[in-house]
């Protein structure tokens, strides 16, 4: 087996844990070659069947070009998530994956729409990291920081309980607080952090996408003659995608990767909200781009692309 690309799981689990997360535990032999150990932020690609069934693509470095030459009614959709516990037990490997289930209108998008229907022995793609390859799709890295704070919606909660789990693993001394806005008051979800970290959920409750998040950064929106609500900004469907190491909006990236000092944020969600969070971090308080990561992790209004 190559040490990249694709691999078939299983459905081997599926609970509920609040109206808005769906856990699904995926298991299956292929699943044995993956990397086990702190996996952070680690993403993973999933392909779900569209037309029934799955995608047949060869193991190896050239799985997505090998992908997308499959005509697109035949290849199913490939949507990015969190894993929320790589376990091995008993001679079994399995991951979590936490689906938000979003829906609007009674629409959601095809990710959201395969967990909603999911049972037991449902078969999907997975792609992640295996033993052997180069790692790759872990953005957290506090560096030397002395302080870190996680900054997330519902879709970044399962990688923020990743990353403090882990690092109460760790035994990671520096102090960590972690703010998610949720739906609702019921889905704050068990998060086994350490002690001296903490968390805050920030039930929205009916409010606008990402104005439970802003004051956490000490953004008092209401007083912002500029802008006057965090919320979702049209503006274009790219990703933003801005950390010490890469700039999607092709900004100098400094020779500093990850801080040396100070406080290092971690912040992700919708792609719009994010974006405006950046702006007062950096543009307003004049946080140094080493010091941050933000992340769009969807889009409103825009379904992603494989
Ligand atoms: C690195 C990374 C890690 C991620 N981890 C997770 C994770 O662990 N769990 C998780 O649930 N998601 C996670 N996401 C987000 C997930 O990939 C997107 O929400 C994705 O759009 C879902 O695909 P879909 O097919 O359901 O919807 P799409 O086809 O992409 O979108 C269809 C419609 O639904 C809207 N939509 C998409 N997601 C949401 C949402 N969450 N709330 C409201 N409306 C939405 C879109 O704007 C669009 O209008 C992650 C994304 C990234 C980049």
């Amino acid at each position: 087996m190559a040490t990249f690309g694709p691999i078939r799981a299983f459905v081997d689990d599926i609970a509920d844990l609040s109206p808005n997360f769906r856990r699904i535990v995926f298991t299956g032999p292929d699943l044995d070659s993956l990397v086990t150990g702190s996996c952070f932020d680690q993403r993973i690609k999933l392909i779900f069947p569209t037309s029934g069934s799955l995608p047949v693509i060869a193991d190896g470095e050239n799985w997505y070009r090998e992908w997308l030459e499959i005509p697109e009614n035949e290849r199913g959709v490939m949507r990015t998530y969190s894993m929320r516990y790589l376990d091995r037990k008993n001679d079994q490997t399995r991951i979590s994956v936490d689906f938000v289930m979003h829906e609007m209108d009674g629409v959601s998008g095809p990710a959201a729409q395969w967990a909603k229907n999911a049972a037991v022995s449902d078969e999907i793609v997975i792609i992640a990291p295996r033993d052997g390859a180069a790692s790759g799709g872990i953005e957290f890295n506090s560096g030397d920081a002395d302080r870190i704070v996680l900054l997330g919606d519902e879709t970044a909660a399962p990688a923020i309980a990743r990353i403090l789990e882990d690092l109460a693993k760790e035994q990671s001394t520096v102090p960590c607080t972690a703010y998610i806005e949720v739906p609702t008051n019921q889905d704050c979800v068990t998060i086994d952090a350490a002690p001296h970290h903490g968390v805050t959920w920030l039930p929205r409750e009916g409010a606008l996408h990402g104005s439970r998040l802003a004051p956490a950064l000490g953004w008092d929106v209401s007083d912002d003659a500029r802008i006057s609500a965090v919320s979702p900004d049209r503006a274009e469907d790219d990703l933003v995608w801005e950390t010490p190491a890469y700039s999607s909006a092709g900004e100098c990236v400094s020779d500093i990767s990850a801080p040396v000092h100070g406080t290092y944020y971690w912040i992700a969600g919708e792609s719009g909200v994010v974006k405006q969070l950046r702006r007062f971090l950096v543009n307003e308080i004049g946080v140094d781009r080493s010091q941050v990561a933000f992340m769009g992790y969807w889009r409103e209004g825009v379904s992603m692309k494989g």
